[in-house]
């Protein structure tokens, strides 16, 4: 006979195919009016407990024989709003993943909960003799033990002893959360009367105590003030809060300390940001999701635009969120955005400990941030009331998650702001392909920053040829142009720039004799050649397999081995060579893996320790360097030789990211970009800040070559240490796609091996879709996928499918 009470369908904490579906569990009637759909729940599941995620609350339904009690809630409250469970389900038909992937992408860390069951009696008194003499409920009802410590104490026989009491309803179980505790709190000055009254009474004492008059008025604007940056003095506050006008409240403060900033007084905007900032008022007004692309210049002030709209934004009673490519890379930003709006900012990036994921998701899940700012999965935060996402750099490619949900910021703002119908502003010097195909059908609005807020013009690009300097007998890293300016720079105390995207001192080493190259054993990939003090090593970069490099060459035994395709560490030794007093620093993947080594090199260059900064693409990321004179890219080429559709935009936006680094302060700059293509479309543009011819000519190759934004891609990749089975699954994904009725302008590749075959022995095959429109073709897709995935982790292989993938 079936009981009647409440059922809860609950996703587990547990990766795998076959749990992505809810499971059903029942609620004891003393918790039922407790559950809500977003709180976690501990369960039993087989024969482990295991954490998960209420999706949905059935009252009053039959309860099933065979269906299992939860064990006991784990939080008092949601840990996910309605509105990011519905983001969950979007996610899985988004990016055709489980369930677990989208909830583990919204909550990083949070999902799986660490904890203990605790073993506790319900009610003592209606236990029988023969039980409360046993020496294992003594123990239970003594110390109300862990689960853990009663196993190890009273040994597995206990564990049928504990279920049969269980059941009887003598004992339950409960779970101990650990959670780490907030550390830090701060005060603010809370307003307790309307406005007017305190405007009234902040006249009355205009003469008499000017601190107090001016407190009155500070919240009869605000409402709310942080104490610790207000002018404010304890005598001035304590006077006013006996009179009732206004009390202190003490709030958990975040535990990261970004900047010890004072408040900074806003600049006048310039003219075009006021123009800007009325257009995105503008959008704001219309209360409707919007898009709004924010085309500035580097170095036009695009910050202080955000910054505007977040202040209207507030205004209105709502929360932001900001997005940065990368938020090691911009300590600069959230200074500057501490600096405004102090402790009402809350970060996020994944190099957060729990502990301070956990402060930070509090904060912004009780309202007191309101704008959180972060990398990537920042776009998941818990706001309520969202009405304004920025996406500064937008051009970036570390938008997209290259894991499982394979999710892209991107798309998970557009698909936040339509369900808070919140604008969404789209920032950068170099817009995307993407972003302006929304223009031009008419989904974005254009809105342009065309000149420096310095007045100056955007610096001088000079294109150097390589082959001329070769030709008359340079065979250094510099040009003459290049050394020339370098030394001018020096000599008026500016500074410089060099930029490689390429680490290491090599890309690959070569036998002069016979040809032979030094490949991975693992990957089918030239090692990368590395220097340090104990001389010259070989490094995968996609393994991390090292070996020392030979002397002599291990297929032919001459001694002719000669490395090619300069790198970082190259020219960081090339430079102390020819100028041996010059300062340099170098920021590159290899000298910032230490956590924090990173913001240091770019408060050591900001601080002017040093002369030269060389870097990676990691430099062209919004930094901004009032003292850098010149630029130096020191071969172009590294870029456009990448295998990929959009290699031609990516050169375009680093090589105008990088030259805006030049002239950002006082001084004019000057860049020059040596190469070996010097008439490529992609460098010249750059070169001339031309922005619409290059646009028009890739837009033109990507809609003759059919890749987007002129289509969608998806890519499936079967991985397997046998490259039967990796070519197998690929080639039966590519038959379930072609044995359906795909719709047409579906174009589907043949499978092939992937850009690197084989990666840590893993063969990697790979099948390319195009289409149209993604819900058009995605019941085709995501059963065939499921199918082949679930057959290749039996074979113990491993299949991921990319959809909107952003590279091949
Ligand atoms: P972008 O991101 O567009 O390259 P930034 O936002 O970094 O440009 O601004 C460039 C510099 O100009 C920064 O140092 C910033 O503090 C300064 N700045 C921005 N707006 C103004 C303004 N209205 N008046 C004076 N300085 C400004
Ligand atoms: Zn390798």
């Amino acid at each position: 006979m079936s009981q009647v009470g409440t059922v809860v369908s609950v996703f587990i904490d547990s990766p795998g195919l076959f749990l992505d579906k809810p499971f059903d569990y029942s609620v004891q009637s003393e918790l039922a009016q407790s559950v809500e759909v977003g709180q976690r729940v501990f369960v039993s599941f087989g024969h482990q407990f295991k954490s998960g995620v209420i999706w949905q609350v059935h009252h009053k339904v039959a309860i099933g024989e065979k269906v299992k009690p939860i064990l006991d809630l784990v939080d008092d409250q949601p840990v996910l709003t309605p509105e990011q469970c519905s983001l969950a389900s979007w996610l899985c038909e988004r990016y055709a993943c489980t369930m677990y992937d989208a909830i583990t992408a919204i909550l990083p860390g949070a999902f799986r909960v660490k904890g203990d069951i605790v073993i506790q009696p319900v009610q003592t008194a209606l236990v029988p003799d023969d039980i409360t003499a046993t020496p294992l409920w003594g123990s239970i009802a003594r110390d109300k033990p862990t689960e853990r410590a009663l196993f190890a104490q009273f040994g597995k026989s206990a564990r049928a002893q504990v279920a049969a009491w269980e059941k009887a309803g003598y004992l339950r179980r409960r779970l101990i959360v650990k959670e780490e505790v907030q550390a830090f709190e701060v005060s603010w000055l809370v307003r307790q009367r309307p406005a007017q009254e305190l405007q009234a009474a902040a006249e009355v004492r205009r003469k008499r105590a000017s601190k107090q008059a001016r407190l009155l008025e500070a919240l009869a604007r605000a409402e709310e003030i942080e104490w610790k940056r207000s002018e404010f003095s304890r005598d001035t506050v304590e006077a006013l809060v006996r009179e009732g006008w206004l009390i202190e409240q003490v709030r958990p403060k975040s535990r990261l300390k970004w900047a010890k900033q004072k408040v900074a007084a806003p600049p006048e905007l310039t003219e075009s940001q006021a123009r800007a900032l009325a257009h995105i008022r503008e959008q704001l007004d219309a209360g409707t999701a919007r898009t709004v692309i924010l085309h500035g210049v580097t170095g036009s002030g695009k910050t202080e635009v955000y910054i505007r709209s977040i202040e209207d934004v507030l205004a209105r009673g709502l929360s932001a969120i900001v997005l940065v490519p990368e938020i090691a890379l911009t300590p600069q930003m959230v200074g500057r955005f501490y600096a405004r709006f102090g402790e009402r900012i809350a970060v996020l990036h994944s190099a957060l400990t729990l502990g301070e994921r956990r402060d930070e998701w509090g904060r912004i899940l009780r309202g007191e941030a309101s704008i959180v700012i972060g990398a990537r999965s920042a776009v998941f935060a818990p706001v309520q009331n969202l009405g304004l996402l920025i996406v500064d750099e937008e051009h970036e490619p570390s938008y997209k998650q290259e894991e499982a949900p394979h999710y892209d910021a991107r798309d998970v703002a557009l698909e936040r702001a339509s369900s808070f119908g919140a604008l969404t502003v789209f920032g950068s010097a170099t817009p995307s392909l993407q972003a302006l195909y929304l223009a031009e059908h008419g989904q974005a609005r254009m809105v342009t920053l065309p000149i420096r807020v310095n007045q100056r013009p955007l610096p001088a690009v000079e294109i150097i040829d390589m082959r001329d300097e070769l030709r008359a007998g340079n065979k250094s890293l510099f040009s003459d142009r290049l050394a020339d300016e370098i030394e001018k720079t020096i000599a008026l105390g500016q500074q410089v720039i060099l930029f490689l995207n390429r680490r290491g001192f090599a890309s690959s080493m070569l036998c002069r004799a016979c040809g032979e190259g030094m490949h991975c054993p693992h990957c089918d990939i030239s090692l990368t050649v590395h220097r340090d003090a104990h001389g010259m090593r070989l490094v995968c970069h996609y393994c991390g397999y090292e070996e020392q490099s030979p002397v002599e060459c291990p297929a032919c035994g001459e001694r002719a081995l000669r490395s090619f395709g300069i790198g970082t560490e190259q020219i960081e030794q090339s430079l102390k060579e020819t100028w041996p007093q010059l300062r340099a620093l170098r920021m590159d993947v290899d000298t910032t893996r230490k956590k924090g080594s990173l913001k240091h090199i770019v408060e050591q260059f900001e601080q002017r320790q040093a002369d030269v900064l060389i870097g990676t693409q990691m430099i062209a990321k919004g930094l901004d360097f009032p003292h850098v004179r010149l630029v130096g890219v020191m071969a172009a080429d590294t870029m456009l030789e990448v295998p990929d559709y959009r290699a031609n935009e990516r050169t375009f936006q680093l090589l105008t990211q990088v030259a805006g680094r030049a002239g950002r302060a006082e001084t004019d700059g000057v860049t020059i970009i040596q190469t070996y293509r010097p008439d490529h479309f992609a460098v010249l543009a750059a070169a001339r800040h031309d922005f619409p011819s290059f646009y028009r000519e890739e837009r033109m190759q990507r809609e003759v070559f059919s890749y987007p934004p002129f289509c969608e891609m998806a890519v499936f990749l079967a991985t397997h240490s046998d490259e039967v089975l990796s070519r197998g699954a690929a080639a039966r994904f590519e038959r379930e796609l072609r044995r359906a009725s795909l719709p047409d302008g579906t174009v589907v590749l043949p499978a092939s091996p992937s850009g690197i075959r084989r990666i840590e022995d893993k063969y990697r095959y790979q099948v390319v879709l195009k289409y149209q429109r993604w819900e058009d073709v995605r019941d085709i897709v995501d059963p065939a996928f499921r199918l082949v995935k679930q057959r290749m982790n039996e074979y113990g292989g491993a299949c991921r499918l990319d959809v909107n993938a952003q590279r091949i």
